[in-house]
């Protein structure tokens, strides 16, 4: 028997389970955060299962108490676990960069279209956050050239531990989108803010980098910066990416059409939501 296992105050996982679900917290939530404060990968929900009488030790049932109170105050559960899965690469993540979202992966899906298995090609990736997107193109492209760049220090501290830890040879630069940038590109991609300054869901977002969501009155002034700077950074032929809001697709094709992008269309997320937009820099322009 174990120290704790006669003190009647500790809980066993069943029971802070059971309470932090009565709190409000959504089950997957209180799951993965009662494997992480046990010292457990967080996709082995079925150890939960399996050791539903196991008793917290005093540290383990504070630090449960203490993310379930973070969470229902809205914290991403990545930013209290400290990683997060994206296109299958365990990346680090904290307050300092946007929580990766599996949204994000419609545009990976889209760029990897783009690319040659072994080309050699130049991608470019603006306002990288956590690296998400640039890691898991370099992933998965190993002979690209990948540059990241991103305005905030912070952030790029972030996604160059992610390529260090992950071995990814992804270059990185500070940039407001491509004042700094140099040289020309098969592929741009970015996930820029696109958020309205005035939407409803901001509070929900409270805890993420402000700067990494809103863009303007109507969402799109960093998409419109985006799509001027980067006709002087692509190849001929080559293409701009994005990603938006539900229901921004069809202003962030007129916004490609107006900066004189040709071949413009838009994908949907795997919840059936326009997510994402680009446009192809003409080849005879
Ligand atoms: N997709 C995120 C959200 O709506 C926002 C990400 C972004 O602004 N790039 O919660």
């Amino acid at each position: 028997m174990s120290e704790h296992s006669s003190d009647a105050t500790l809980p066993t996982v069943a029971q802070a389970l059971q309470h932090a679900l009565a709190q409000g917290l959504a089950r997957i939530d209180a799951q993965v955060l009662l494997l992480h404060v046990m010292g457990r990968a967080t996709h082995e929900r079925a150890w939960l299962l399996t050791h539903d009488d196991q008793v917290l030790t005093a540290q383990q049932a504070q630090h449960y108490t203490n993310c379930c109170t973070q969470r229902l105050d809205a914290v991403p559960v990545a930013y209290l676990t400290g990683c997060k899965e994206f296109f299958g690469l365990p990346l680090r993540v904290d307050a300092r960069v946007l929580d990766p979202r599996p949204d994000t992966e419609t545009l990976v899906e889209w760029a990897l279209e783009l690319l040659p298995a072994d080309g050699r090609e130049r991608v470019l990736d603006l306002g990288t956050g956590s690296g998400a997107i640039a890691l898991a193109l370099q992933s998965q492209r190993p002979q690209a050239q990948v540059l990241a760049v991103d305005a905030s220090s912070d952030a790029l501290a972030v996604a160059q531990a992610n390529a260090q830890a992950l071995q990814l040879p992804v270059q990185f630069l500070a940039s407001n989108w491509l004042e700094q940038v140099t040289g020309t590109f098969a592929l741009i991609v970015s996930n820029p803010p696109y958020i309205r300054e005035d939407d409803a869901h901001m509070p929900a977002l409270r805890h993420e980098p402000r700067q990494a969501l809103t863009s303007g009155a109507d969402g799109l002034d960093d998409i419109r910066a985006i799509a001027r700077q980067a006709r002087a950074h692509l190849l001929p032929g080559g293409w701009l990416l994005l990603e938006h809001g539900w229901d921004q697709a069809q202003d962030v094709q007129a916004i490609l059409h107006a900066a004189g992008f040709a071949s413009v269309c838009s994908r949907q997320d795997l919840a059936g939501q326009w997510r994402c937009s680009g446009g192809q820099w003409p080849a005879c322009a």
